[in-house]
């Protein structure tokens, strides 16, 4: 592959970067990412993927845009409400980039289709909001060996990590555990500042590049606290549990069959 005329100065600013540069830009024409949730979340980090030259994003959503949505769900239009979310993503990055192959997954995630979604991706980027679809995604990102870009977002607060545990450092069941029996954290009861989103996504969507042209320092094994009110974050260590039910030392989790009762499905924040 070889950098077009049009994409020499589309990308001009990449190619001025000498860590990025003609090399660093063939490396994200040609990666592909598999975005879960076209929300608050994943509408910066879909956008910012593909004004980059991600060259093949997926969106895995099954939801609708809705006029409550768009207060911070900012890759969608007033005119396509009540249109399928990945749709509705498709339009605006094919309006954006013309290099970007989006791919519209416009089905429940489930634990007998995930496995098949993620393997045509490199790296995984999590935007959902309720736990059981952060643990299948985390789950299945383990067995498949797949890089993880999970962020979270919750009133004025934001999260963000990386899990590689192929690659050493914990994964997120290592960190928060098991899913709660009653999901908390559902998309329309607990309120959030749109623009915290906006932050948390375009975190999220800066070390899916970091990763994707092995940039700086990655995530993995840190998670950035953001605290919105008083304009503050911090980073903690985590590390792998030996304990893990999923990639601990005796492992109890073989497959994703204890997800086959989940109801599956992506809410995005
Ligand atoms: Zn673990």
């Amino acid at each position: 592959m070889s950098i077009s005329d049009a994409q020499a100065l589309r990308y001009a600013r990449h190619l001025n970067l000498s860590d990025v540069g003609p090399s660093g830009q063939e490396k994200l024409l040609k990666a592909r990412v598999l975005v879960v949730g076209a929300g608050g979340l994943g509408s910066p980090v879909i956008l910012y993927l593909a004004a980059a030259g991600v060259g093949t994003i997926g969106v895995v959503d099954d939801d609708e845009v809705d006029l409550s949505n768009l207060q911070r769900q900012v890759i969608h239009t007033t005119a396509r409400v009540g249109t399928p979310k990945a749709d509705s993503a498709k339009v605006a990055v094919g309006a954006l980039n013309p290099d970007v192959n989006l791919r519209v997954h416009r089905e429940r995630l489930k634990f007998d289709n995930i496995a098949t979604l993620i393997a045509d991706y490199d790296i995984v980027a999590d935007g959902s909001d309720n736990f059981d679809t952060r643990f299948l995604v985390n789950d299945a990102c383990f067995f498949a060996r797949k890089t993880l870009v999970s962020a979270a977002v919750l009133r004025f607060d934001g999260q963000l990590s990386t899990y590689k545990p192929h690659a050493g450092g914990p994964c997120y069941r290592c960190v928060f555990g098991e899913a709660p029996p009653d999901d908390v954290w559902t998309c329309s009861q607990v309120g959030i500042l749109g623009a915290v989103a906006g932050v948390m996504g375009t975190l999220q969507a800066t070390e899916v590049l970091k990763e994707i042209l092995v940039l700086g320092e990655s995530m993995a094994g840190r998670l950035l606290i953001h605290d919105a009110l008083s304009a503050t974050s911090r980073l903690v260590k985590i590390n792998r549990d030996p304990g893990c039910a999923l990639c601990g030392d005796a492992p109890t989790i073989r497959d994703l069959s204890i997800h086959a009762a989940s109801n599956g499905g992506v809410c995005s924040v």
